[in-house]
């Protein structure tokens, strides 16, 4: 893998980013078995770098190993204590950063003994906008996916398991073949979803909807900051069945994640999202959002935690 970093966390020990590999029989390879993160740190003007809601992303990472009955051979003190490290021994000061447990060199066979316990690591490295700069400043064109999400009863899109991520990869694969910067796909009931690796909110007369937890996703940290920052500046958020033509017929789109931050659409299969710009909401709550990175915005929740 291309040199990101200098060190890994990787099972209870920093090693140099060369040697965290694993055997070509990894049953996670074979079976997608492994459950992870993407959390991200940010140099702040008060606080130096801080991890971002890191104790929410590590208790999610445990509930999705729970889901799937994985035994996470570490504590979630463990866990963000070692998040804290790789980002000192790696000495930056904004990263991604990737925790990620999975069924290693266990045998062959689909078939875990209960019990058996994952291998973790931890990678902390450089990353930035996801999406690219431009398109957080004048919004993504994105295309609704032929391919539907999981469904509820298939696999479970609450936990970020990495096998989910083929459906994910289908949804933006199309999405960029059609000339698209993102995917979103439908639920199988035809209600709108989420995009490849974002949640997504529709604005449309002052009003705020978001996608409903039974729509099929994942239920982003982003998300949830978004639902409270809009919240706090006064504005009502709706979680709704959300269907297509809302994505057409709104004022303002926007996609939010780890990777992609707060992230206008501004046009969704060829047809503008209201002015075919960045919307005034969007850009309020863009200004909130990074302003808790750059000291505009006071963290009230707890959500910045000092590396130092
Ligand atoms: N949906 C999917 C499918 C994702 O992969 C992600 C990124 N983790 C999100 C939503 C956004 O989640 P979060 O804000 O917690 O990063």
């Amino acid at each position: 893998s291309k040199k990101l970093a200098d060190h890994i966390w990787f099972n209870g020990e920093i090693i140099p980013w060369e040697k965290a590999t694993v055997h070509v029989l990894t049953h996670a390879i074979h079976y997608g078995s492994s459950v992870f993160e993407g959390v991200r740190a940010y140099d702040t003007p008060d606080k130096g770098p801080c991890v971002f809601r890191m104790q929410e992303h590590t208790r999610r990472l445990f509930d999705s190993a729970k889901v799937y009955r994985m035994t996470i051979p570490f504590t979630e003190e463990q866990i963000n204590q070692a998040t804290l490290d790789i980002l000192r021994k790696n000495n930056l000061k904004s990263a991604y950063i990737r925790p990620i447990a999975f069924y290693g060199d266990i045998g062959m066979g689909l078939q875990v003994p209960f019990g058996t316990e994952t291998d973790l690591a931890i990678a902390a490295f450089p990353w930035g906008a996801y999406l690219g700069d431009e398109a957080l400043k004048n919004g993504v064109d994105a295309g609704v996916s032929s391919w539907n999400r999981l469904a509820a009863n298939t696999m479970p899109t609450g936990a970020k398991a990495g096998g989910n991520y083929m459906s994910s990869q289908l949804i933006s694969m199309e999405a960029r073949r059609h000339g698209y910067g993102e995917g979103i796909a439908l639920d199988v009931n035809g209600y709108v979803s989420e995009g490849a690796g974002e949640n997504l909110f529709v604005i449309r007369n002052g009003v705020v909807a978001t996608t409903p937890k039974t729509a099929a996703i994942l239920p982003g940290i982003t998300r949830d900051t978004v639902m409270t920052l809009l919240r706090e500046m006064g504005y009502e958020v709706r979680e709704e069945n959300i269907p297509r033509e809302s994505l057409y017929l709104a004022d303002e789109v926007l996609m939010c994640g780890t990777a992609a931050e707060v992230t206008p659409v501004r046009s969704v299969d060829g047809i503008p999202v209201g002015n075919g710009g960045r919307g005034p909401i969007t850009e309020k709550v863009q200004s909130a959002f990074f302003g808790l990175f750059n000291g505009q915005t006071e963290d009230k929740w707890g959500w910045l935690t000092p590396v130092e």
